[in-house]
């Protein structure tokens, strides 16, 4: 496989009848990570690529959390990470060996996964954006956390022209780095200070966080993790464009490739709710009900639509056939579901003329053949909605008026209200999604212990704190679990279950 440069991992080839590919094992490392310029040559059994790439998209998984809960990434995103880091680390080895051969075998398994996950995540953009994101955050805090002599180490290996400032010219400049960077004199004085060409800086720049003189800008070293981490997502999203490009080139890498999908598969939960039984409990009939009870509001606010005004726009359409599907309607279910919803705008032979086609389209029976995945939270906070149409995230793209309305159909107290609205000001769209949900079922705030990331996986949760089988308090001393759920169906709704107040929607 080529990743992209001269050092890519080239061959597979068979050797004792194991499938392997080249990757460099290197000479001992004395820090555990870099900035994945060149790309891992040498020999690599498949079965610790598949292991290691599984242990370091857990780790992005948690990081993700972890990035959504705490936005404001303070003391407690530390703690978590520091947890969280600790176990990756010994993932990555596995097995006895000394120290010095821990940290090479680590510094290997980091570089071949975070490789082999680059082509995992660069077949479509919102996987490509969701990888780099956790990818940035994680070397960010593993940059900011190491010491300092691992630090310079990989400032000396990113290729990037800067020259260190002296301390005398960092006293005669001291008045003007510590306006810009909003710092006491101390904090200037302790930092090492670095000049480069401002357009390395453009983030900090941005931010008006640097002191700038006649093209150079001054960064501080805690600062140089931002700069480190855009050159970071420049090497990989043009890294896994060009790999997206070669994918059809892979044939006969078919194991690989295969890998690559499984793994990029089990990215976002909600890819996992795919159902692999229909539920015979996902009925036309049952769908108020089981809306009001569990759907989540971008759901529930294209389920009300369709019942008062009897038809939907494109995108709530492609928004909520698949989410139902997943849920496990049978595509003659959504039909009826379908055709009965619609019959106050539209005759039967118009809806199957219109319609019918997209509906068993998204069912994989039209088309390309396959069952088409319900969208992520991220998808739809990023997706356009037309005139008129009502798909999107109802905390994003609702005005401020609605949003009060619309917590107040739910039920939330002024207390409450101000909290998700604080999160929705804030375009945590997420978060105040999961803080609605947590209130909207009557849970300790942080009950839920991780952020919303799917509507399937929302409905999946409302069941299991309906039936009884997810608490509802807060456990604050529940250590950090290292897994990823196993792909699992959402669970079925069975019982009837006591339904949410009616929103005015
Ligand atoms: S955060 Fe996700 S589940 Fe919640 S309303 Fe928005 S899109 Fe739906």
């Amino acid at each position: 496989m080529d990743f992209g440069n001269k050092n890519s991992i080239k061959k597979v080839y068979r050797k004792d009848g194991t499938k392997v590919i080249t990757q460099e094992t290197g000479e001992d490392k004395k820090f555990a990570f870099q900035l994945y310029k060149d790309a891992p040559t040498g020999d690599c059994d498949l079965s610790n690529l598949e292991r290691v790439s599984y242990s370091r998209l857990k780790m992005l998984k948690k990081v993700g959390e972890l990035g959504n809960h705490y936005a404001n990434k303070g003391p407690d995103y530390n703690s978590k990470m520091f947890v969280l880091y600790e176990e990756f680390k010994k993932l990555m080895v596995m097995g006895s060996s000394s120290s010095n051969e821990k940290v090479t075998i680590e510094y290997n398994n980091d570089w071949i996964s975070h490789f082999f996950l680059c082509f995992a995540f660069c077949r479509n953009e919102e996987d490509r954006e969701w990888f780099i994101k956790q990818e940035l955050d994680l070397f960010r805090y593993r940059f900011t956390h190491i010491l300092a002599g691992d630090r310079q180490s990989i400032l000396a290996g990113s290729g990037l022209e800067f020259e260190k400032m002296e301390d005398r010219e960092k006293n005669e400049l001291v008045d003007v780095l510590m306006d810009a960077g909003g710092l006491h004199k101390f904090d200037v004085q302790k930092n090492e200070y670095y000049k480069m060409d401002f357009l390395h800086a453009l983030s900090l720049v941005r931010r008006r966080k640097i002191y700038l003189c006649n093209g150079i800008a001054y960064v501080n070293s805690n600062d140089i993790a931002v700069v480190l981490s855009d050159i970071l997502r420049s090497t990989m999203d043009e890294r896994m464009k060009k790999l997206q490009k070669k994918i059809p080139t892979l044939g006969e890498e078919e194991r690989l490739v295969n890998i690559g999908k499984k793994i990029a598969n089990i990215r976002v939960s909600g890819k996992a709710f795919e159902p692999s039984n229909t539920d015979d409990s996902i009925v036309p009939q049952r769908i108020n009900e089981i809306s009001k009870a569990s759907f989540p509001p971008c759901m529930r606010r294209i389920q009300r639509k369709l019942v008062v005004e009897g038809h939907l726009k494109y995108g709530a359409r492609i928004q909520y056939t698949p989410f139902l599907q997943a849920l496990g309607m049978t595509l003659d279910n959504a039909l009826i579901y379908f055709r009965g919803s619609f019959a106050k705008t539209t005759s039967f032979k118009d809806f199957e003329k219109k319609y019918e086609y997209s509906i068993k389209h998204v069912y994989g029976k039209e088309g390309h053949g396959r069952v088409m995945n319900p969208f992520s939270c991220s998808k739809i906070i990023t997706s356009a909605s037309g005139a008129g149409d009502c798909n999107g995230c109802p905390f994003q793209n609702t005005d401020k008026k609605d949003m009060d309305d619309l917590l107040d159909s739910w039920g939330l107290t002024r207390e409450q209200s101000f909290k998700v609205k604080a999160q929705v000001t804030s375009r945590q769209y997420q978060i105040a999604c999961t803080k609605a949900f947590e209130f909207v079922h009557g849970m300790d705030e942080q009950a839920l212990g991780q952020t919303i990331q799917h509507p399937n996986e929302y409905f999946k949760f409302s069941q299991e704190v309906l039936t009884g089988k997810r608490s509802k308090t807060y456990y604050q001393g529940e250590s950090m679990e290292f897994n990823v759920a196993a792909p699992a169906t959402a669970p079925l709704l069975k019982e009837n279950v006591e339904p949410m107040e009616v929103d005015k929607q």
